[in-house]
């Protein structure tokens, strides 16, 4: 027989599916029926429980209100023909999710608590996965610090959580982009690499300034120098140049991106030259300018290929060519649609059926 971690299954009593409608899904307006919820106490995870979606209880000295010493992930799953849950790489997000928690001194994470808790809740909420075309089923598993202490060190306790939301079409329109040279989203040495939540409070500011002046997003540049480009929003960005897809490498400063990964790994297959190195806002801006930035865009797990339209550096906006024409980001964003839908061959071993 196979050890299972032993999950407490509590139903809910009231369906709440009803007060969505797939084909106008708002985002973050309805999450679906169950959570997973599992604790670590007295230095081991335990209590693992899949319970009605409902608010928490939290003491207002809860360390992670104040200190945020927190990781998370964000997933998806998808309908296949056969209503079937697939789920995009989800173990990519798990090895993600524990060296995120190294970073913020956050216990690490076995992976049957991670697996289990994934497909029980999944299997219990199949219905809540979309099946029109362009929705999915995000997933976003986070674990934070409990104690209810508020010196500063790392928690003795903590919770982890998974709950689900359907979504539809994340960017629909290209976007404009403004490289950030002034404010930083990650330094040497810093969270960059981590998917902890101050990193997302940090980026807020410069965004909504950006958004003041008629960008919808971001391009952040190194923290030292603001040369070189590091990522766009929340996402991984890419170029393609002279037939050539350029992406500035991961590291302590950018995450790493599982979208990213299936991109560089699709344009490999296919025999497309590919080079992860770093890339000056110079190089970029040149290139708009001269004619071979043939293709723009940033890739994430929210909008698979967000189409960069405009890029704005120093007070002047550079337009990109039409989306129409981009071979390689049309291409790719084809091709995960239908890797990720059951369409297509699974030839790299990305999907986890439910
Ligand atoms: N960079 C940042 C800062 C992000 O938050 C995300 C979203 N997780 C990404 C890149 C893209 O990563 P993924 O393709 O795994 O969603």
């Amino acid at each position: 027989m196979i050890e299972t971690i032993g999950i407490e299954v509590q139903k809910t009593e009231q369906s709440r599916i009803k007060e969505i409608d797939f084909h106008n899904i708002d985002f973050g307006k309805v999450y679906s029926d169950h959570m997973f919820v599992a604790d670590f106490e007295d230095g081991e995870w335990k209590n693992f429980q899949i319970l009605p979606y409902a608010d928490l209880s939290l003491s207002p000295a809860n360390t992670v209100l104040h200190y945020s010493q927190s990781v998370f992930e964000g997933l998806k799953a998808y309908k296949n023909d056969k209503g079937d849950a697939l789920i995009f790489r989800p173990f990519d997000n798990f090895r993600r999710l524990n060296k995120s928690a190294a970073r913020m001194c956050i216990p690490e994470l076995p992976e049957e608590i991670y697996a289990e808790g994934l497909t029980e809740l999944i299997k219990l909420d199949k219905a809540w996965v979309p099946d029109v075309p362009g929705t999915s089923l995000y997933i976003r598993p986070f674990i934070f610090g409990a104690d209810n202490y508020i010196g500063i060190r790392p928690s003795t306790t903590y919770k982890f959580i998974i709950f689900t939301c359907p979504v539809g079409a994340y960017y629909s329109q290209p976007v404009r982009v403004k490289i950030e040279t002034k404010f930083s989203r990650a330094f040497e040495g810093g969270t960059g690499a981590a998917k902890t939540g101050g990193n997302y409070a940090a980026s807020l500011y410069p965004a909504k300034l950006a958004q003041e002046q008629g960008y919808h997003q971001l391009i952040w540049t190194d923290g030292k120098s603001h040369e070189y480009i590091e990522e766009s929003g929340t996402m991984n960005v890419m170029f393609v140049i002279n037939n050539t897809l350029i992406t500035p490498p991961t590291g302590d400063t950018i995450l790493h991106g599982i979208t990213r990964e299936s991109v560089l790994t699709l344009a490999r297959d296919w025999g497309y030259q590919v080079e992860e190195r770093k890339i000056s806002v110079r190089e970029v801006i040149d290139a708009a300018q001269n004619g071979t930035l043939q293709e723009a865009f940033g890739a994430g797990t929210a909008a698979t290929i967000a189409q960069i339209a405009t890029i704005g550096h120093d007070g002047q906006d550079y337009d990109l060519p039409p989306v129409e024409g981009r071979e390689l980001s049309n291409k790719v964003l084809k091709a995960l649609d239908e890797i990720k839908t059951g369409k297509r061959e699974d030839k790299f071993n990305w999907i986890y059926t439910v």
